[in-house]
């Protein structure tokens, strides 16, 4: 195969990659190791961040189908408050729940349309080189074997001038191109499944902000998202800024989680479909080098998960729109020099949200902060509304600035009732190993 750019992995990223660079008229081979559509470990939940470039894509009608919410509904101190979205210029005043297996299908499907062709059930192993440039890449195509297992059917190389490497949160193809996550940077830890429930159409995506280990509140939490087709997606997110991350057992926390529930809400061990699936989420920007001699690297392989909310999707679309207009410039001249800007280009969309972002989960990781802070904040609907539209990165005309504001206001009203709020430090946990954080 001979083409302008080769993408590694059809997630969100990568397809929306494929669709900008094929709607430029550049030659795209996108390979993914899975056959489509597969399922995703995901909340699927779109915040209006994601739904404006679902829509570039030209998404547009397909998303009439997709389930609406109009806002966020917080539990939490007591308390219950309905957020709903901001009317902001440029953003829906809505909110979609989209399972993966459909919306990964949805954005491929665009791209393969806008001309780019899809290479399924191929994995690429391994970076062609020429000295220190990315020349292509190898792939392996595998199939289950008769007796079961898996087995190698076909293999072979690919060459392009540049890759976009897409390959999500473990990156095992951006490993062993050398790209590396920086140490300190936050890690999200989620697991999730769904369960059948009447609140399937719930109007809300809705949020629990007390987890608890034993009588401890963690520093995370949980969530129930309306999939509108009988089921919900219910699951909870934890930090590895909290010191203890690795003494929580991810499977307890959901069947605890669950356990909270009202009985009104229809949602027990008895009504889940599906086995537990955990993940992670790198955050931050954590990758500080997105970018080489013939590649660049998009989505969550380069950490841009959202430290203040989770949120990934909007994340790798838009850092797949960013890339793929440095690659037809690229393109256009015939080097590299181009995707050098790379790092500059997201710093100057996301730099200085991230930044106060990594500085907010280092701060919250105290379970003390993390109480303090929910304490406070769920005294006010109007402050909650303003750290709703802060968490979700939705500063239509203001950059990363409205984020500078918000987190101050956040942490000065923390410093206030820090003193006043703290509670003994959760108590010394029962030593495991990280490994426990798995499907169940
Ligand atoms: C439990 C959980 C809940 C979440 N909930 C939400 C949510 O509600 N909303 C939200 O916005 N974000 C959520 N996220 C984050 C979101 O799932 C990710 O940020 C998003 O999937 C990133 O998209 P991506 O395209 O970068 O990577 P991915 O979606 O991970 O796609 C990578 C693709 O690459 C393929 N691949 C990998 N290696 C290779 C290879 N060597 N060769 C070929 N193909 C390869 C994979 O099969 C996969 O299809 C959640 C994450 C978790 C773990």
């Amino acid at each position: 195969m001979e083409h302008d750019v080769i993408v590694v992995g059809a997630g969100p990223g990568g397809s929306a990659a494929a669709y900008f660079l094929a709607r430029s008229g550049a030659k795209v081979a996108v390979l993914e190791k899975k056959k489509f559509p597969r399922p995703k470990t995901c909340g699927d939940g779109l915040t209006p961040r994601s739904i404006k470039i679902l829509d570039e894509l030209g998404l547009g009608s397909k998303l009439e189908s997709y389930q609406k919410v109009k806002g966020l509904r917080v539990l939490g101190a007591g308390k219950t408050l309905d957020l709903d979205w901001p009317a902001l210029d440029g953003f829906p005043g809505y909110g979609l729940v989209r399972p993966r297996k459909d919306l990964d299908n949805d954005i491929a499907t665009a791209a393969m349309e806008a001309g780019a062709q899809y290479h399924f059930g191929t994995e690429a192993t391994e970076p062609l080189m020429d000295g220190s440039r990315v020349v292509g890449v190898r792939w392996i195509k595998k199939a289950t074997a008769e007796g079961g297992g898996v087995q190698k059917v076909d293999e072979g190389v690919a060459h392009a001038p540049f890759v976009v490497v897409a390959d999500g949160a473990s990156s095992p193809f951006g490993r062993a191109l050398g790209i590396e996550r920086g140490a300190g940077y936050p890690l999200g830890l989620a697991i999730r499944t769904y369960y059948r429930s009447h609140r399937h159409d719930d109007d809300y995506f809705e949020s629990w902000l007390e987890l608890r280990k034993g009588d401890h509140l963690l520093p995370g939490y949980g969530w129930i998202f309306p999939v509108g087709d009988g089921t919900v997606n219910v699951g909870v997110g934890l930090l590895t800024t909290f010191g203890e991350w690795r003494s929580v057992n991810l499977n307890h926390l959901q069947r605890d989680f669950i356990d909270m529930f009202p009985k009104s809400y229809g949602i027990t061990h008895e009504t889940q479909t599906e086995p537990y699936q955990s993940g992670r989420l790198p955050m931050g920007g954590s990758v500080e080098k997105p970018y080489g001699e013939g590649y660049v690297v998009i989505g969550d392989a380069a950490g841009m998960v959202n430290p203040f909310n989770g949120e990934g999707i909007a994340y790798a679309l838009e850092t797949a729109k960013l890339a793929s207009g440095l690659l037809v410039d690229a393109l256009a001249a015939g080097d590299s020099a181009q995707l050098h800007s790379y790092r500059e280009a997201l710093n100057d969309v996301y730099g200085s949200y991230y930044r106060i972002g990594r500085k907010f989960v280092k701060i919250i990781g105290n379970p003390r902060a993390f109480r303090a802070l929910c304490q406070v904040g769920m005294r006010s609907q109007t402050i909650m509304e303003f750290v709703f539209q802060v968490l979700a990165n939705l500063a239509a005309d203001d950059g990363g600035k409205l984020g500078d504001r918000g987190f101050r206001a956040m942490m000065k009203l923390a410093e206030r009732e820090l003193p006043r709020l703290a509670e003994p430090e959760i108590s010394t946990p029962t030593p495991s190993s990280e490994k426990k954080v798995g499907a169940a």
